[in-house]
């Protein structure tokens, strides 16, 4: 097989894996890969804001672990592909010459152990880093079980790295995993990479990102939301990812290439942000609105100001899958509403359905002086203005 054949493989295994993104609000994309024959090219959006084309690829889609939710698992019977180190930088300059990339995210199967497959990882980013002298962006994933020592090494030469937290907890982990161990192969790990990059630890400009495995236990959002806000908290993770768990994968019932049909599948389902507002679920689908709405949640955290203490749960502890939670909150506190216009601090309109960070700012910026006699005067799009309405007064 030459590099470009391996690379169809690896990168198409690789989309499972949906935190290469370091910061977009466009969720929806992150299944979308390439339509226009080099199946390994991700749109995305990093942290800076530059948004483009990222080549995303695994170094290797063998794994000796078991993880119950991935296609990738020591049991599946499926052709195991690797990549050298050289030969992905070599390739990777070469290609990025000619498209303009905005970087590599780079993961991996273990193999061997978490280090021998972390040194593969760096390998390839010191090749790009001394060898090719690339100043581009590189997300590297932390192998969980990765040695510090590893950790720092990965930290040295990439942009950006993540760890993927997989689950809410321990009980809900070991539900998926036997020879993984949450507290010493996700949660210490995890603690120590924000340990080095927050302020005074020897990373402090790595970006970190992480993601939930979506349904594939018997998690709630609520333990979700609670685990994700404290790794935005206490752990100041940049970005948290949410993936559906689609079931099948990770079945070895299921033939590999049979899973990888209905992954295809579910990536041509519409986007969820044109679902029409009142949704019924079905199937499948359920889970795409449900992984949809802990991205709402997550956004409320990051861009409005909500805490974790704000969002609404069913008695089951789940987030209605039928409407927004920043809607259900404001359905539930009729005592915050309507709120002023002219008077009202930023943080006030951000509660607002219908007023979003952007609007929320210009409001406040040119009410000074502004004659206000009716809403209209806000000058918002009439679509947001119809739905902030009820909940606004001059
Ligand atoms: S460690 Fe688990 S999630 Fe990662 S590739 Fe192996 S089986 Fe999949």
């Amino acid at each position: 097989m030459d590099t470009q054949e391996k690379l169809d493989i690896l990168a198409r295994d690789a989309q499972y894996d949906l935190s290469c993104a370091c910061s977009t609000n466009k969720p929806e994309e992150h299944r979308k890969r390439s339509v226009d024959g080099d199946r390994w090219l991700y749109p995305v959006t990093v942290a800076n804001g530059g948004s483009g084309i990222m080549l995303k690829t695994l170094m290797s889609n063998g794994c000796g672990n078991d993880c119950k939710y991935c296609p990738l698992r020591c049991q599946q019977d499926f052709r195991r592909v690797s990549l050298e180190p050289s030969e992905l930088a070599s390739f990777f300059i070469d290609f990025q010459r000619k498209r303009n990339l905005i970087g590599l995210f780079l993961s991996s199967g273990v193999v061997g152990n978490p280090d021998r497959t972390m040194d593969r990882l760096i390998g390839t980013a010191e090749i790009l880093r001394k060898r090719y002298r690339y100043r581009g962006y590189i997300h590297l994933k932390i192998i969980s079980g990765a040695s510090k020592a590893a950790m720092d090494k990965a930290m040295s030469y990439a942009s950006a790295v993540s760890l993927n937290i997989e689950t809410p907890g321990a009980s809900h982990f070991q539900k998926l995993t036997d020879r993984k161990r949450y507290e010493t192969d996700i949660m210490e790990p995890l603690r120590y990479i924000a340990s080095q990059t927050q302020r005074g630890g020897l990373f402090p400009r790595i970006h970190t990102s992480s993601q939930f495995i979506v349904g594939a236990s018997d998690e709630t959002d609520r333990e979700i939301l609670q685990y994700g806000w404290q790794m935005y908290r206490s752990l100041g993770f940049g970005r948290l990812y949410y993936s559906a768990y689609q079931n099948g994968l990770g079945d070895p019932s299921i033939p590999g290439e049979r899973q990888l049909e209905r992954e295809l599948i579910v990536e041509e389902q519409p986007t969820l942000f044109e679902l029409p507002p009142v949704y019924k679920p079905v199937g499948a689908q359920k889970l795409l609105v449900r992984e949809h709405r802990l991205y709402q949640a997550d956004w409320l955290f990051r861009q409005y100001r909500f805490r974790y203490d704000d969002m609404v749960f069913d008695s089951a502890g789940n987030l209605d899958l039928t409407k927004d939670p920043k809607q259900l909150w404001a359905e539930h506190h009729p005592e915050y509403f309507p709120v002023n216009v002219r008077r009202a601090s930023l943080n006030q309109l951000l509660r607002v359905p219908g007023i979003g960070p952007t609007f929320a700012r210009r409001i406040v910026d040119n009410r000074k002086g502004a004659v206000l006699s009716t809403l209209e005067d806000l000058r918002l799009p009439r679509s947001y203005l119809e739905k902030a309405a009820p909940y606004l007064e001059l």
